[in-house]
């Protein structure tokens, strides 16, 4: 049995009951109506707005993946990222920042030549020497900076190590990557993508432009938006099957040790996708003209 509750204990003061038992001498019900419809023609309103939202997306990514297929089958894997090591990677997500992949190839051989292009030797290296090494890629005193940056933070936080950094979870490992000077989105991301085989898109200037120019998304869209965007279309991508024969076989490399590194197939679509893009991008949709006629997404233009 469950101890009565005295009815003192309900009782309210006075005035209170008097309050709460008498009807508002200015209760308007006509206007709590008024007020009840509008509140149901705005949820339905939105509502509405919500479903036109989510065809409209999902008929975007069928499109992107109608261009990632399109491309696969005209061009065939671009074999990202060239590296023989998953450092040289990260040197070059840092080094490719504002310049062409020509000269980041050049800073690149000169580091190599110094057998520099290891943790070891970039945490020794004096800074000024660095900086001659990397000085074709532009920017040389602040990526150098950058580079010193990033071995002192793997020091600090991995023991030098990058497969105990590579062992972190991958939100957890962006967003320290993120606080470092000079790591926007797309660095991040290249740096997990391709250095660390994780399931994470690339958003670069080439993606952009080919999304606006489709009249997909806006080309000033935030990084965030596009990158959910096309890892929502790429991750349900069909695979496609390694023996697919291109029609015009594209590779922008050669396979290199990091290429062929083992991955999901959701990080082997988003690798080859990213790819595909930068190669379009640098072939016909320039930055000054789109060239078109012949392009394999032509027959998707709006
Ligand atoms: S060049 Fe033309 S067809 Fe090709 S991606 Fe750009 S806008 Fe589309």
């Amino acid at each position: 049995m469950y101890a009565q509750k005295p009815l003192t204990a309900y009782k309210l003061p006075e005035k209170q009951w008097q309050e709460t038992a008498q009807p508002q001498k200015n209760m308007n019900f006509g206007k709590c109506r008024d007020h009840t419809r509008r509140v149901e023609s705005q949820t339905l309103s939105h509502l509405v707005r919500l479903r036109a939202d989510i065809l409209r997306s999902s008929h975007s990514e069928q499109q992107i993946r109608e261009y990632y297929q399109t491309l696969y089958a005209a061009w065939g894997p671009q074999h990202w990222w060239p590296a023989r090591a998953r450092f040289e990677v990260i040197v070059g997500t840092y080094l490719t920042q504002n310049t062409s992949w020509n000269n980041v190839e050049a800073a690149l051989r000169n580091l190599r030549g110094a057998n520099v292009l290891s943790v070891h030797a970039i945490r020794k290296i004096p800074v000024a020497e660095l900086e001659r090494l990397i000085r074709p890629a532009g920017y040389f005193r602040q990526k150098a900076a950058r580079l010193k940056t990033f071995v002192a933070f793997l020091d600090r936080q991995y023991g030098g190590s990058l497969s105990r950094m590579f062992h972190r979870p991958t939100e957890k490992l962006r967003e320290e990557l993120l606080q470092l000077n000079g790591v926007g989105p797309e660095t991040a991301d290249s740096i997990l993508l391709y250095g660390g085989q994780r399931e994470v898109f690339v958003v670069d200037a080439y993606a952009r432009r080919l999304l606006a120019r489709h009249g997909i998304l806006p080309e000033n869209t935030a990084y965030e938006e596009v990158r959910s965007l096309m890892e929502r279309a790429l991750s349900a991508a069909t695979a496609i099957l390694p023996s697919a024969v291109p029609m015009q076989p594209l590779p922008a490399h050669e396979p290199s040790p990091v290429s062929s590194l083992r991955r999901s197939p959701v990080a082997q679509i988003y690798n080859d996708g990213h790819g595909l893009i930068v190669a379009v991008g640098k072939r016909f949709c320039l930055k000054s003209k789109p060239h078109c006629d012949g392009c394999p997404l032509q027959k998707f233009l709006p």
